[in-house]
């Protein structure tokens, strides 16, 4: 199976397609699927640039509105995670996954699929240690701490990914992706060579503070062949040896520019253990009893009642008994279906029913998954709840502007990088500050 790998898109899916397509024909070969780490930016019109957190001067269009609008069609079936540069109310209808235009499939905060035999998994969003432990609280209109806290990776998703059974009869995890890097994952790479591409992580390498801490442990439990990530801007190579046969390829893209290491071409056969080599998407058993029996956990409130247990307790066993629960909910039919729809508030081109982003609309696919599966449909319960989540007397924990975490060594490094690099495309460049601050 040829799969191409891409880093971060930041809307330009069209360039993404060409430059497939180009080397496709350059090798005379064909692309089975395409993988996509992040900073996807599903912009259906321009109100949903009011629902991104980036700089002004990334407020643009895309080319995403096309696929949404059917005027294009993806020549790929195309997955993706979230990254931190997302239309975050449109991710956010479809919490558990879900068809963002025709043949264009989000994989949710979190979840495991499969195509062609190969287990595919992924994990969105960016580390931000306030937020973490926090429930998935934010609705529209979002404000300038929602805006960014939304795309924070929560321990809910890192819990149920560790809840995958390892031992050896289960189906390993092929594939891995995420937008943001796990945690110390450089340290099985050559670190000297980061350093000289990427000088300014040098405070993040010495304080053991590059990449997510909730990505972490589930290398070493899921020990997936490859894993894919994005967002540090740089093409970097790494393997984790976790005995003398099993491995972890890790490999991370640079962003979609010109002449720069952003996407890659990577054969993946299945192993002998799997079965269905189908070339449909299809739901993974084991993942939908994951969802169904750690529903207690999910939470839209910010300080959820029921907490998460420490990410790396076990403790939700598949049994035989639960497989067949699922599969006979699913009337033994694992295909993901082709539903996308355009859908509220942006139902047609011309068409916007909430222009000012202050609504908060259930996504038709979710719904159906949900009541599948009997789940908590999150777009649902906050409707329905309303006035009761008003609450005047919340404190408010979000730190609101990212520059109020620029640390000392941040300052030094963005003057660094001011003199060393070009900063075509580095926002810390032009003075916006990553937001990886206040998780030491
Ligand atoms: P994005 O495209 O997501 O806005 O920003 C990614 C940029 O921020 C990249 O250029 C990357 O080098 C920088 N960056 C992201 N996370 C970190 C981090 O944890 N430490 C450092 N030093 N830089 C980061
Ligand atoms: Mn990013």
């Amino acid at each position: 199976m040829k799969i191409a790998v891409v880093g971060c898109v930041h809307g330009e899916l069209d360039k993404v397609y060409q430059d497939i397509q180009q080397k496709e024909k350059a090798e005379n070969t064909t692309v089975d699927l395409v993988l996509i780490c992040g900073d996807f930016q599903t912009i259906r019109n321009k109100n949903d640039l009011k629902c991104m957190a980036v700089p002004q001067k990334y407020l643009s269009l895309g080319t995403f509105h096309e696929y949404y609008s059917g005027k294009r069609k993806a020549p790929y079936l195309t997955l993706f995670i979230g990254g931190n540069h997302e239309a975050s109310n449109y991710l956010s209808s479809l919490p558990y996954g879900g068809w963002v235009a025709d043949n264009i499939y989000y994989l949710g905060y979190a979840s495991v699929v499969q195509f062609g035999g190969l287990r595919i998994g992924g994990i969105s969003g960016i580390f931000k240690k306030f937020d973490a432990e926090q429930g998935h609280f934010e609705r529209l209109p979002f404000d300038r701490g929602s805006i960014r806290s939304v795309y924070h990776t929560r321990t809910l998703e890192a819990y149920r990914m560790m809840q995958i059974a390892n031992d050896k009869n289960s189906q390993p995890i092929d594939i891995m992706l995420s937008h943001d890097w796990p945690l110390n994952i450089h340290t099985c790479g050559n670190v000297g060579y980061l350093l000289k591409v990427k000088p300014f992580f040098r405070s993040d390498v010495q304080n053991n503070a590059l990449g997510n801490p909730l990505f972490e442990p589930l290398i070493p439990h899921l020990k997936p062949r490859h894993w894919f990530s994005a967002h540090l801007h740089v093409r970097f190579q790494a393997t984790v040896h976790h005995d003398e046969t099993t491995t972890t390829n890790f490999l991370a893209l640079d962003k979609c520019l010109p002449r720069r290491p952003y996407f890659e071409f990577i054969d993946v056969s299945p192993t002998d253990k799997q079965i269905d080599e189908s070339r449909t998407l299809q739901y993974d058993p084991e993942w939908l009893v994951i969802l169904k029996k750690t529903n207690k956990y999910m939470s839209i409130e910010k300080f959820p009642k029921v907490k998460v247990p420490q990410i790396w307790i076990i403790a939700e066993e598949t049994t035989e008994q639960d497989l067949e629960t699922v599969r006979s909910q699913f009337n033994n039919d694992l295909l993901v279906p082709s539903n996308f729809s355009m859908s509220e508030p942006v139902s047609s081109i011309e068409l916007d029913s909430d222009p000012e982003r202050v609504r908060n609309f259930s996504n038709p696919q979710t719904v159906a998954f949900c009541e599948k599966l009997q789940i908590l449909e999150p777009m649902t319960e906050m409707n329905k709840g309303l006035l009761q989540h008003t609450n005047p007397d919340e404190i408010d924990l979000d730190d609101g502007d990212w520059e109020e975490g620029i640390t000392e060594n941040d300052q030094v490094d963005i003057k660094k990088l001011k003199s060393n690099e070009t900063g075509e495309d580095d926002d810390l460049a032009t003075g916006f500050v990553i937001d990886t601050q206040g998780r030491k």
